[in-house]
C-alpha cells in the first residue's frame, strides 16, 4: 500500500463480519470515528494511543456490510480546517495534484480514494469536509441530511452541523456506501428515518443519470466571487447537464453573504464545549498531578492541543461568555434561520440548487497555513448547506488548465438525497 502522501494514521485490518453488499471491498474510516480496539486519534497528540471500547454505528454497519476497513485516515485536527495541514501527524499531499494540499478535513480519506489505496471512505463533514477535498481530489463526496445518518460514535466537533458520509470514485458507489450506513439508530436520538419523509434508502439505484426535466437553480452568490477558472469549468459542467436535458435558472441566496461568520461562531461555540472532556482525566493522557487541578488541566490541554484548535476553543469560549452571547452566539443563531429560509425559498422553484463545492482550486501545501482568515473564507459555498442541514454532494466537474480538480456542488431538499444522486450520477 503506497502511504507517501500520508492519507493513514493507523494502517490495520478490520475484517467484514458477515457477506453483504460490500463484500470484497475496502472502506477507508476517518480517524474520528471509533473503531473497536483500533485507535482512533482525531489527528490529535491529545488522543495519541486512544483506543474506544466499541465501534461506531456506521462502522457496524460497515462490517455488518461485508466491508474491510483497511484503515484510518489521517485529518485536521478535530476535524478543524479546510487543507488537512492541522493534523498532529502531519499533512496529507494531494495524490491528484502534487505539492497542493487535499482539502480537509477529511483530506486523509479523499487522498486514498484518489490514490486507489481503498475503494470507498467515510469522512465527517461539518462545513464541507467532505465535499472540499472530494472536490481536491478529484473524487465524489456526500454529506446527507441532518439526521439521515448515526453520529453515534463520531466525535463531535460541532454537533448541531456535522454528519458522516461517504467518499468514492463514482456516484454509485457513493451511493451504495451511504446505502449501507443511512438509517435510525436507537444510540442517536437525532436519526430519522427518510420513509418518514416520503422517501427511501435505495440510494444507489438512483445513480441513474436521468437528468431529464431536472431544473437547476444557480445562486448567483455563490459563483460570483470565484476564480475565473473554476467558474468556467463549474459552467462547463452545467452545460453537460444541459445537453442531458436538465435547464437551469439563476436563484438568490442573499443571507449566505453571512454563512461564514455564522457558521464559525456557531462551530467554534460547540468545539468549546464539546472539547471540554478532552482534560487528562475523561480524556487526553493523565497529568503528574502534584496538587494543582487548575495548572494540571491546563498543561494537559496546552501540550495536547495543536494551535487550530486552541484558537477555536478561546474564541468559542469567548462567544458563550456571559455579555457576549447575544452579541455573537444569539446572532449566528438568527442568521442561520435566516439561511434555512432562503435554501427552502430557493428550492420550492428548483430540484436542485447547483454551484462550485470550492470557490477556489487546491492551495499549494503551506500557503494558507499563516492566514486562517484566507482557510476559512474557503468555506463560502459548503458551510451554508450545514446551517441549513440540508444534502449536497460534490462530484468532478473537470480541471483548471494546470490540472487541478474542480467540483460541482448539488444542493437537495431536506431528505432529497436520491436527487442529487440521480443528478450527480450525470456527471460521474
Ligand atoms: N473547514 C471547516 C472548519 O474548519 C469545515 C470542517 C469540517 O467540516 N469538519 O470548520
Amino acid at each position: 500500500m503506497s502511504t507517501e502522501y500520508n492519507g493513514y494514521v493507523t494502517e490495520e485490518t478490520i475484517e467484514g463480519t458477515e457477506d453483504g453488499p460490500l463484500a470484497g471491498k475496502t472502506v477507508a474510516i476517518k480517524d474520528n470515528i471509533s473503531t473497536e480496539g483500533v485507535p482512533t486519534t482525531c489527528g490529535s497528540a491529545m488522543l495519541e494511543g486512544y483506543v474506544p471500547p466499541y465501534d461506531a454505528t456506521v462502522v457496524s454497519r460497515v462490517k455488518e456490510a461485508g466491508g474491510t476497513i483497511p484503515g484510518k485516515t489521517n485529518m485536521d485536527e478535530f476535524g478543524m480546517g479546510t487543507t488537512n495541514e492541522t493534523s498532529a501527524f502531519g499533512s496529507v499531499e494531494n495524490p491528484a495534484a502534487e505539492g497542493h494540499v487535499p482539502g480537509g478535513s477529511s483530506g486523509g480519506s479523499a487522498a486514498v480514494v484518489a490514490a486507489g489505496d481503498a475503494d470507498m471512505a467515510l469522512g465527517s463533514d461539518t462545513g464541507g469536509s467532505v465535499r472540499c477535498p472530494a472536490a481536491f481530489c478529484g473524487v465524489v463526496g456526500i454529506k446527507p441530511t441532518y439526521g439521515l445518518v448515526s453520529r453515534y460514535g463520531l466525535v463531535a466537533y460541532a454537533n448541531s452541523l456535522e454528519q458522516i458520509g461517504p467518499l468514492a470514485p463514482t456516484v454509485e458507489e457513493a451511493a451504495e456506501l451511504l446505502e449501507v450506513i443511512a438509517g435510525p439508530d436507537e444510540h442517536d436520538g437525532t436519526t430519522r428515518d427518510a420513509t418518514d419523509h416520503g422517501t427511501d434508502y435505495d440510494f444507489a439505484a438512483a445513480a441513474d443519470g436521468d437528468v431529464d426535466g431536472l431544473s437547476i437553480g444557480v445562486p448567483t452568490e455563490l459563483v460570483e466571487g470565484a476564480d475565473e477558472e473554476v467558474v468556467e469549468t463549474f459552467w462547463d459542467a452545467i452545460d453537460e447537464l444541459e445537453a442531458q436535458g436538465a435547464s437551469y435558472h439563476e436563484v438568490e441566496l442573499p443571507s449566505v453573504e453571512h454563512a461564514v461568520e455564522a457558521y464559525y461562531v456557531i462551530a467554534m461555540s460547540e468545539a468549546s464545549s464539546n472539547l471540554a472532556r478532552f482534560d487528562g482525566v475523561r480524556y487526553g493522557p493523565s497529568p503528574d498531578y502534584e496538587g494543582n487541578w487548575n495548572e494540571e488541566f491546563a498543561k494537559v490541554r496546552e501540550e495536547g492541543f495543536g494551535p487550530e484548535v486552541k484558537r477555536r476553543v478561546l474564541l468559542g469560549t469567548y462567544a458563550l461568555s456571559a455579555g457576549y452571547q447575544d452579541k455573537y452566539y444569539k446572532k449566528a443563531q438568527d442568521a442561520r434561520a435566516w439561511v434555512k429560509q432562503d435554501f427552502d425559498e430557493a428550492l420550492s422553484e428548483a430540484d436542485v440548487l447547483a454551484s462550485p463545492t470550492m470557490p477556489v482550486p487546491p492551495f499549494e501545501l503551506g500557503e494558507s497555513l499563516d492566514d486562517p482568515l484566507k482557510m476559512y473564507l474557503a468555506d463560502a459555498n459548503t458551510t451554508p448547506v450545514n446551517l441549513a442541514n440540508l444534502p449536497a454532494i460534490s462530484v468532478p466537474a473537470g480541471e483548471t488548465s494546470d490540472g487541478l480538480p474542480v467540483g460541482l456542488q448539488l444542493v437537495g431538499p431536506a431528505f432529497g438525497e436520491k436527487t442529487i444522486i440521480r443528478a450527480g450520477s450525470a456527471l460521474a
